[in-house]
């Protein structure tokens, strides 16, 4: 499943990325992160196989990189790596290609 998910506790980072089941993930960053996210796109509205879903998700990321930004979390007391200070639309158009 390709997914775009915005950090509503900043308005401004977009997540994109596959997972087996987003809202376990999202689950996951309420409890870890103390955040709550909103998917703002799906490839599909039930789970989907997709082949090469990691190297999609890595073609991703890469024309995204120019917006990706290493956040230092308070809760979890990590390094997220991933977040996109970009709009949900820019995210999703990649996502599409
Ligand atoms: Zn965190």
């Amino acid at each position: 499943m390709c997914t775009c998910i915005r950090l509503p506790a900043t308005q401004v980072f977009v997540k994109t990325g596959y997972t087996q089941d987003v809202t376990e993930r999202s689950k996951q960053w309420t409890f870890a992160c103390n955040m709550t996210t909103t998917l703002v796109y799906s490839k599909a509205r039930k789970p989907l196989l997709i082949p090469y879903a990691r190297r999609v998700e890595a073609l991703c990321h890469a024309e995204l990189q120019h917006v990706n930004e290493i956040v230092d979390c308070n809760a979890c007391v990590a390094y997220h790596m991933e977040w996109l200070r970009t709009s949900v639309a820019e995210a999703i158009a990649v996502v599409q290609k």
